[in-house]
């Protein structure tokens, strides 16, 4: 018998049973544990751990997975050769398999499954339909606490998370669930991470199209709202649109001008007061 992994399961039951559902008791442990930071009982690095145990409860999946824009994925009649090389330059180590579009994944490549082939004749006529395997789909509002359960129960390391149509929302690995609590996890393939607002100068930021409403709030800027969560889907709602590079909105008091899109994305953003002269050049970032 394993003892380690006993111990370990053990000690998950009693972390989810502290850590259960009671929204009262979450508040008390919250601010107990903002105390003991500030009486310097609780490292800071132990503080944010343990708060991102707790507001991993309110976690959803849509909450925390890599977007279906920013996926690394094939066609199912690419070649084991095309895969291995998508594999290399994108650096994961699983890649999913869509039939026609994005939205119709049917399979999953790990690169492991490739290895036998790397000497073989074949590699550049079989497809990957050959080696696929059956992905695992979730719907992209579990509850990201149950795909950690769920992820270990299964022996599983990435999950396709569904739409309520049934289209791809994008996907989950449990290195993504981890990092809700720990922090982010930099492995040694991992690209460095886009910070998505990059402040310019006192009050003027470059934002990414994905910067969080909720990371608006704590600049100043609050635009809640309950049927988007990024500054990229809230001017699409707005605009009735994608806007397009140069197009700029005022609210709230700041100017908000699009740096950078293509026809389907918002990928950059200027922000800065409403009432300074607006940016000359809007394809210039500073
Ligand atoms: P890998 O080492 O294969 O990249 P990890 O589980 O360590 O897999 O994931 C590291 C990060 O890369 C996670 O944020 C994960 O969501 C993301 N990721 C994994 N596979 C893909 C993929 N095929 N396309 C885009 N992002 C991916």
């Amino acid at each position: 018998m394993d003892d380690s992994n006993d111990t370990h399961s053990s000690l998950w039951t009693s972390i989810t049973k502290l850590f259960g559902r009671d929204r009262d008791n979450d508040e008390k442990l919250e601010q107990a544990i903002l105390d003991a930071s500030e009486d310097g009982e609780v490292e800071p690095q132990e503080k944010s751990m343990l708060l991102g145990i707790l507001r991993f409860n309110d976690l959803q999946v849509h909450d925390t997975m890599i977007p279906r824009t920013d996926m690394d994925c094939i066609p199912i009649d690419s070649s084991l050769a095309e895969c291995a090389a998508l594999i290399v330059s994108s650096g994961h180590s699983r890649i999913p398999v869509y039939r026609d579009t994005r939205d119709n994944i049917v399979g999953m490549v790990h690169a492991k499954d490739i290895l036998p082939y790397f000497d073989h004749d074949d590699r550049k006529t079989l497809t990957v339909a050959a080696i696929m395997r059956e992905p695992f789909f979730v719907p992209d509002t579990k509850s990201t606490r149950t795909l950690l359960q769920e992820f270990r129960e299964r022996k599983q390391h990435i999950a396709i998370a569904l739409d309520e149509y049934g289209g791809t929302s994008g996907l989950i690995t449990i290195e993504d669930v981890l990092e809700e609590i720990v922090g982010d996890i930099e492995d040694e393939h991992d690209a460095p991470k886009e910070e998505d607002i990059r402040p310019l100068e006192s009050n003027i930021y470059e934002l990414t199209g994905r910067a969080t409403l909720e990371d608006l709030t704590e600049l100043g800027l609050d635009l809640e709202n309950d049927e988007v969560d990024t500054i990229g889907g809230y001017l699409c709602m707005q605009a009735g649109h994608v806007p397009a590079t140069g197009e700029s909105f005022i609210l709230n008091g700041w100017r908000i001008t699009v740096l950078d899109a293509d026809p389907k994305l918002i990928h950059k953003l200027r922000l800065e007061p409403a009432n300074l002269e607006p940016h000359a050049d809007p394809a210039s970032n500073a």
